[in-house]
């Protein structure tokens, strides 16, 4: 294998781009991204004389914002329409790969969802034979042989590892909508609690009787969230909070612009999902950070500029600084959503 194989949200290509980039770089690689815009995917191809699966265990998956999966890769391959699976399975073997799972993936867009049907005819007599050619087995270390299905006679082998990838199809995490909850963000903030928090720590840090400030709160979704998990929130927002929600006597709904306003007591969390520009929410989260007012953090960064990681990268390269030299250790993380359009979501958490 010399490629490495990203998926993201289509449109954001170039961002993916960027970031790998950068990280390569910055681990002394070389290589080239290919993508084209819209596909949903990125292609990077490791031209180092060292082989790419060193590159890839180097690059974090937990590191990455805009990358939903990262594989290593073969070369991808044009099919015979009327025998896909031999050239599989000889890819396969040539590799030398045993693996203990295989995922069919698409790109995520609608000529993806395509191919649906073809996959799923493919599905067992491809698994039966790699059973019988001792290429998929019951133990084989968490290894998982990805299948990405670019067209009907297009496929891209690719192979994952435990620990350093996604353990969603696709990378994405489809999350059921709420029907009481008052707006469609409300999946924004639940799916960040599933990214950043452990599943185990949630009635820790999650816990009823907490307090939370919500800012850009209106009308409501992420405050719906917190109150389902028992916490008091102030809501802040000049917009007015759904009625139900309210009616909850969790909530204390203040008028106030949430650049400025100030809780009166330490919190336990901060969640903000104003629109405005990066650095000057970075800028906010910082001041609550560094003077102790919350535990921890959700926000988001709206990103409708074109370079959006650089400017990702800038916002949260100077929160950490500022954190560092106000002696303050933290667990910081940012991902780019499925719930999430043009924007990322930042998780800080303070560690003492
Ligand atoms: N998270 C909310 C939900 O789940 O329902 C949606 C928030 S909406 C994207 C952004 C909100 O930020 C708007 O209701 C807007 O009124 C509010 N907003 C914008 N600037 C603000 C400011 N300076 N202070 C407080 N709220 C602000």
């Amino acid at each position: 294998p010399d490629q490495l194989l990203f998926y993201c949200r289509p449109g954001f290509e170039r961002d993916v781009s960027a970031e790998v980039e950068a990280h390569v770089d910055q681990l002394g690689w070389q290589g080239r991204p290919e993508f084209s815009p819209q596909q949903g995917y990125l292609r990077f191809v490791v031209d180092d004389g060292r082989p790419a699966n060193e590159l890839h265990r180097e690059l974090r998956f937990d590191r990455l914002v805009f990358a939903r999966q990262s594989l290593l890769a073969l070369s991808p391959l044009f099919l015979a329409r009327e025998d896909r699976v031999s050239a599989i399975v000889e890819q396969v073997l040539a590799s030398g790969w045993s693996f203990d799972a295989i995922w069919h993936e698409t790109p995520d867009t609608n000529e993806g969802k395509a191919l649906a049907g073809l996959i799923k005819a493919l599905t067992r007599p491809l698994e039966s034979t790699l059973r019988k050619r001792g290429a998929l087995r019951r133990k084989a270390g968490g290894r998982r042989l990805h299948l990405f299905w670019t067209d009907g006679d297009r496929v891209q082998l690719g192979m994952s590892f435990r620990g350093n990838r996604s353990e969603l199809p696709g990378g994405i995490r489809r999350l059921r909508f709420p029907s009481s909850a008052p707006s469609r963000s409300t999946l924004k903030l639940e799916e960040a609690w599933h990214e950043f928090l452990p599943r185990d720590e949630w009635d820790l840090r999650l816990a009823e009787g907490m307090q939370a400030a919500d800012l850009g709160a209106a009308p409501g979704g992420w405050t719906w969230q917190l109150v389902r998990r028992g916490m008091h929130v102030y809501a802040i927002d000049n917009g007015p909070m759904e009625k139900t929600l309210m009616a909850s006597g969790m909530v204390e709904h203040l008028v106030e612009d949430g650049f400025v306003w100030e809780p009166p007591h330490r919190l336990d969390w901060l969640v903000c999902d104003i629109v405005d520009k990066p650095a000057r929410v970075t800028a906010m989260v910082q001041r609550w950070l560094t003077r102790r007012w919350c535990r921890e953090a959700v926000f988001n960064l709206k990103l409708p500029m074109k370079r959006r990681w650089e400017e990702v990268q800038r916002c949260l390269s100077n929160l950490e600084s500022a954190l560092a030299e106000a002696r303050i250790r933290t667990e910081l993380n940012c991902r780019h959503l499925y719930h999430d359009r043009e924007e990322v979501t930042v998780h800080v958490r303070l560690l003492d």
